[in-house]
């Protein structure tokens, strides 16, 4: 049996688990069931599994961007990859918004429902843009990487290579050392990634088990419509545009996806996924590194597909029930401000709604709205993340296609990159 369908196993009994908790009663609060099982047992899996992730996710970034840099060898390359990336990431990213806005809008979601009496649910302010940008340049690298700040960990590890390819041959002995170290860091993914049938088993245990599943009925109506609007998206946006900018087949590409969707799903972060993502398309999809250790970490930073929807959903829905009229205006501002927002916020879970409060404190909309929806925001999150990871994948396909850095053979090959623990 191979990790791919160990994983897929996990992920069912999880949910199986976690329903029967869930109906039974089982895992009332104080109950043994929540005390030691839900939130003891597979709370602590979980989290050493996430924890794990997240442990690669620096070093990795930081050594296979230094290793693409290198490996491209050319800095005019590198900025086309860098144009090409940041191109697609905001076209998606303004589309899935957009069929967000034009779908909820036509059915009109949100409209007859009451305004809930309280609601508890305090915003944040959107970072000035000018921020974001000055951020990008680390004061101190090393407080970068302690903070996670992708922009600033890629922007110093990319000058890093290039600094290495401007010594030139004397510099070779580090280049080894660092393709050294990426392989390294590689076999500690699989080694992490190996553990995954059961800690995926632990975490959807525990998100099922203590998801409302009332008011998930009562919100059917919201949950539905973002949900079907994010499958869409999933399966007929991304991969046409797949399809379009690069002829590969959308149907290989969602075989290879699975499991890197799992991990997606189950961890709802697109920032703790990047591990499984850089092995997916550069093991599975026949991606080359120097195009995915950038596209890569950088997609999980800035594109977000899927909390966009969410936002353009949410947007229409709040807005309806405290009978707010945004119109033409007010609807174009909240498409540029998500796609904006999503280029400052790291893809970490339910970020989307600190985002969504950016949204609204710009187009006014009550920030306390959104105590609405976060209720059922948990297995929402879980969706968005994994059409946040499949965006990043397949820009990160197309744009290595268009450079000739993608091996089609490899790509086709059903058996790339499988592994067999
Ligand atoms: N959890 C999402 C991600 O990591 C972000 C969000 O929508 O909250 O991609």
């Amino acid at each position: 049996m191979n990790l791919t369908t160990k994983v897929l196993i996990g992920m069912t009994l999880g949910i199986i688990v976690g329903l029967v908790f869930n109906l039974s009663g089982m895992n009332a609060d104080g109950s043994f069931v929540n005390h030691y099982v839900v939130n003891g047992f597979f709370h602590v899996v979980g989290s050493l599994f996430v924890n794990a992730l997240k442990m690669l996710v620096v070093p990795l970034v930081f050594f296979s961007l230094i290793c693409g840099v290198c490996g491209i060898g050319d800095i005019r390359l590198l900025g086309r990859i860098g144009t090409k990336s940041f191109g697609l990431y905001m076209l998606t990213t303004a589309i899935a918004i957009a069929t967000a806005i034009i779908i909820a809008g036509g059915i009109g979601i949100g409209d007859g429902v009451k305004i809930p009496t309280e609601t508890n649910f305090t915003g944040r302010e959107a970072p000035p843009l000018s921020q974001v940008f000055i951020d990008i340049v680390p004061t101190n690298p090393i407080s970068a990487m302690a903070e996670g700040n992708m922009l600033a960990i890629i922007f110093f590890a990319i000058l890093v290579g290039v600094s290495i390819l401007l010594v030139g041959k004397k510099a070779k002995p580090l280049v080894t050392n660092v393709e050294l170290w990426n392989e390294v860091m590689m076999k500690m993914v699989m080694l992490v990634m190996s553990t995954a049938p059961y800690a995926v088993f632990c975490l959807l245990g525990k998100a099922i088990a203590n998801l409302g599943l009332d008011l998930l009925w009562e919100l059917a109506g919201y949950v539905l419509v973002l949900a079907g609007i994010l499958f869409f998206h999933l399966f007929v946006t991304v991969q046409m545009v797949l399809f379009g900018f690069s002829g590969l087949s959308p149907f290989t590409f969602l075989k290879k996806m699975r499991s890197n969707q799992v991990f997606a799903f189950s961890t709802s972060s697109s920032n703790a996924t990047i591990p499984v993502t850089l092995r997916t398309v550069t093991e599975r999809l026949g991606v080359n590194n120097s195009v995915a250790s950038f596209t890569v970490p950088f997609g999980a930073t800035i594109n977000m597909d899927g909390t966009a929807i969410m936002q353009g959903v949410a947007t229409v829905f709040i807005a309806n029930i405290y009978g707010v009229e945004l119109g033409l205006v007010g609807y174009l501002t909240v498409i540029l401000m998500s796609v904006l927002a999503s280029i400052g916020t790291a893809g970490v879970p339910s970020v989307g709604l600190l985002m969504l409060s950016m949204v609204f404190a710009q187009v006014g909309l009550p920030v306390e709205g959104i105590g609405l929806i976060i209720g059922v925001d948990r297995i929402l999150d879980m969706i968005r993340t994994v059409v946040n990871v499949t965006g990043d994948a397949a820009v990160t396909t197309i744009v290595a296609k268009s450079e000739g850095k993608l091996s089609v053979e490899e790509f086709n090959n059903p058996d790339a990159g499988v592994v067999e623990p």
